[in-house]
């Protein structure tokens, strides 16, 4: 086969004019050969069975049918009309009905002729129908090429309306195997085929498309998720050996005075074991010559914070400047203060730098980063802008990774000549299967303990209904001098009624919590920071009890005083964000208590979270029920949704097959980094190909 078969504009298929080429690029994003070769099937329909009209069920299940058409006619209704086809076969009657494509349809339809139809099934009354069914002549259906599965391929609504249904893609697919001869050049070196007994990429490209049967499927499909598997962990995995060869990173050879100082006369507590076995291995990392690139997991409140000052700190006594950021103004702001009261009288010049951060005092600030005065930078985004610039950068520390995407990651790298060492710490606990795949490119340091004297937080389901009681409850820990949140969901696509929603909530809370006994405080993301920082000081200080609130305190805001977390709507949250809101009380030494307030009509799924929380307060056993329900996609919220772009395998489900597809591309870049022997070559090609489109991944820096 010409080497660049697979690279040959799809516009040159057989059957795919311009109009087709379009559309296909512009919905699935198919522009080659190889593109439509990599477009598998979301799944597989039984082709063998043949039903009868009298057999059927309403089941919602798609059925093939024998039959003829005897009638058509126009229904009209409300919105547009339908055309609707009486169908019978020797056991009965059905319709089929279409709500587009009427003239089309209408004209290219035989009566009386034996179709076979196939779609899914729906009942109206006491009549089958099947709307926008897939129609083949009889004649024409046994003359085709004979498959026992049939594939079912991503589609859009677009895709359909323009003629592109998944008969047209099955009929594309089947010319470009023509036209290949079915002979697609081999990706896996010999020894990965025999050892786990795979299929050749040739075959597996075969039965992916047009499976001869259950069996070869299975093989198909398991050949296809490993190989996917396997390339993007030589990917993750050449890139942090490339990393720690090639580039260089400052060590931290001193531990001097501002780390040993802070250590012996400013520590607030001993730190727990987990604590300070994690800040041995960032020492290690930081003493060596490579670049420190760390994700430092953590429940919520198990102590991050302090971690991230201390490896500061060495930085500082190393000659460098190092930077805290913060995905929201609140949380850097609360950071900034943290830090500087635990720094206490120590000479460490720090600063706080967002969004809102005036300009005069930007000027200031930027001075200062530029001429080495000003020690410890803490942040948002505002960190990243270009203007700021440092002397000496030796350390990046990002908190609560889950909100910033990989690139702002990278954006640190190039804020000194040098890269900084980075440090991202997050407090969602990612499964491991997870984290290989999505950092897989990073160490891994885990906190798995909480601080001493710790009660477990109580968490509870109450209904709407029983709010009185709730609010009793309210009052009589605001009796005991502790302190309230209340959230309330903010959904983007619903912001309007959300706000709505929690301006009536705190009406009603205002009304049922009276001044001057009770002080509220109201914090959302339509208010402007410096209002919202008065509010939050309010509440931080204990001058308010009640703190009102959107899910803007659901990332790092530390009051220990708070006890009880009430979520409204809590059916509406994910179970990482529940877990998140959860962590900000169960801070200080009193028993706390979280309190999921809903309605009564609850999906499954919204049950099965809700019982979650209830059940466990371990935030990796929540993840993995997550990352079950939702997948792994959302679990990282969308910004990083799309890191994950997977064609064929499930990290969830195929989690056995990742581990395989881990060893085996550790396995490789042991015994051949550079990919020279012969028998890597097939490896090479492909890997380096994929490199070049950047298909596995297009964001990796
Ligand atoms: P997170 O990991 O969620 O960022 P923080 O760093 O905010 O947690 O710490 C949560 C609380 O626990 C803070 O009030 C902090 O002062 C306290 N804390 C952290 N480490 C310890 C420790 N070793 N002993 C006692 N309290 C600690
Ligand atoms: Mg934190």
């Amino acid at each position: 086969m010409n080497p660049n078969f697979l690279q040959t504009p799809i516009p040159y298929l057989k059957g795919v004019g311009p109009n087709r080429a379009d559309t296909l690029k512009a919905e699935l994003g198919i522009e080659t050969y190889r593109d439509l070769l990599h477009l598998f099937p979301n799944r597989y329909l039984d082709r063998t069975q043949y039903y009868k009209i009298a057999q059927l069920q309403p089941s919602g299940a798609d059925v093939q049918i024998v039959g003829k058409i005897i009638h058509l006619k126009t229904v009209e209704q409300k919105r547009g009309k339908r055309l609707v086809a009486t169908f019978v076969d020797e056991t009965g009657q059905m319709e089929l009905v279409w709500f587009r494509g009427h003239k089309w349809i209408r004209e290219n339809l035989k009566i009386n002729e034996p179709y076979v139809v196939f779609g899914r099934i729906s009942k109206y009354g006491s009549t089958f129908s099947m709307p926008h069914p897939e129609m083949e002549l009889l004649s024409e259906h046994q003359q085709g090429v004979k498959i026992a599965m049939q594939p079912i391929y991503p589609s859009t609504e677009k895709l359909v309306a323009k003629g592109i249904t998944n008969r047209v893609v099955g009929k594309m697919m089947q010319q470009l195997f023509i036209e290949s001869k079915g002979q697609f050049p081999e990706s896996l070196s010999n020894s990965i085929l025999e050892e786990l007994r795979l299929i050749s990429k040739s075959e597996a490209l075969f039965n992916i498309h047009f499976p001869k049967n259950q069996n070869l499927l299975a093989k198909a499909q398991f050949r296809l998720k490993f190989e996917e598997l396997f390339f993007v962990q030589m990917q993750l995995i050449s890139k942090k050996l490339l990393r720690k060869q090639k580039i260089k990173g400052m060590p931290f050879e001193a531990v001097g005075e501002k780390f040993t100082g802070f250590f012996e006369n400013h520590l607030p507590f001993q730190l727990t074991k987990a604590q300070k076995r994690v800040i041995k291995e960032i020492r290690n990392d930081l003493g060596s010559n490579a670049q420190m690139n760390r994700l430092l997991q953590g429940d919520v409140g198990s102590g991050k914070t302090i971690v991230a000052l201390m490896c500061m700190l060495l930085a500082i006594d190393n000659g460098f400047q190092a930077c805290l950021m913060a995905p929201t103004e609140i949380l850097a702001s609360q950071h900034y203060t943290g830090l500087k009261e635990l720094l206490g009288n120590m000479d460490v010049k720090i600063a706080l730098l967002t969004g809102s951060t005036k300009k005069s005092e930007r000027t200031l600030l930027h001075n200062q980063l530029e001429n080495g005065n000003l020690n410890i930078l803490v942040g948002t985004h505002a960190v990243l802008e270009d203007k700021v610039q440092f002397k000496n950068l030796g350390l990046a520390i990002v908190d609560e990774q889950h909100r910033f995407g990989v690139a702002q990651r990278s954006k640190l790298w190039h804020k000194n000549e040098i890269p900084p060492h980075v440090l991202v710490m997050t407090a969602t606990p990612i499964p491991r299967t997870l984290a290989m795949s999505l950092y897989g490119d990073l160490d891994v340091s885990v906190i798995d303990e909480l601080p001493p004297g710790r009660k477990a937080i109580k968490t509870v389901h109450r209904y709407d209904g029983n709010r009185l009681k709730v609010f009793g409850f309210i009052k009589d820990e605001i009796q005991k001098g502790r302190q309230v949140y209340i959230v309330y969901p903010l959904i983007q696509e619903s912001e309007a009624l959300d706000y709505k929603d929690l301006m009536d909530g705190y009406e009603s809370i205002v009304r049922d919590f009276p001044q001057p006994e009770y002080q509220i405080s109201i914090v959302h993301g339509k208010m402007k920071p410096a209002d919202k920082d008065y509010e939050m000081e309010r509440f931080v200080k204990g001058e308010t009890q009640i703190m009102v609130a959107t899910t803007v305190i659901e990332v790092g805001v530390n009051v220990p005083n708070a006890s009880v977390m009430i979520i409204e709507s809590a059916e509406r949250f994910g179970l990482s964000q529940l877990h998140q809101l959860r962590g900000r009380v169960g801070r200080g030494a009193e028993q706390s208590f979280c309190i999921l307030m809903t309605g009564h009509k609850l999906s499954e799924e919204a049950k099965t979270r809700l019982q979650t929380m209830v059940r466990t307060n371990d935030g990796f056993e929540i993840a993995e029920v997550d990352l079950k329900l939702r997948g792994p996609g959302d679990l990282m919220g969308t910004q990083q949704s799309g890191m994950l772009n997977l064609k064929i395998a499930d990290i969830v489900k195929d989690n056995q097959i990742l581990k395989t597809a881990r060893y085996h591309a550790l396995q490789l870049l042991k015994e051949d980094p550079r990919l020279e022997k012969e028998e890597n070559i097939p490896i090479r090609k492909a890997y380096s190909r994929m490199m070049q489109n950047k298909t596995i991944w297009n964001y990796i820096s």
